[in-house]
């Protein structure tokens, strides 16, 4: 913020001027990336398996074809 105080001589009138900005900071978002593989093998799409999230009461799993619960 800056400010300028203005006194006019011939009157008793003060003038303040004031500018008011706000500083926007650069939010970093920090994120991480892994490939989806199976919770139980490791394996993924690498290894030509296709990988299934399955949601249990707290968890989300990742499982292969081979672990996936039938
Ligand atoms: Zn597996």
């Amino acid at each position: 913020m800056s400010q300028i105080l203005v006194l006019k001589e011939k009157s008793n009138e003060r003038l303040l001027f004031q500018d008011l900005y706000y500083v926007h900071k650069p939010v970093s978002v920090k994120t991480s990336v892994t490939e989806a593989v199976c919770d139980l093998c490791k394996k993924g799409l690498e290894d030509g398996l296709s990988v299934t999230a399955i949601s249990t009461d707290k968890k989300t799993r990742l499982c292969c074809d081979n672990h996936f619960p039938k």
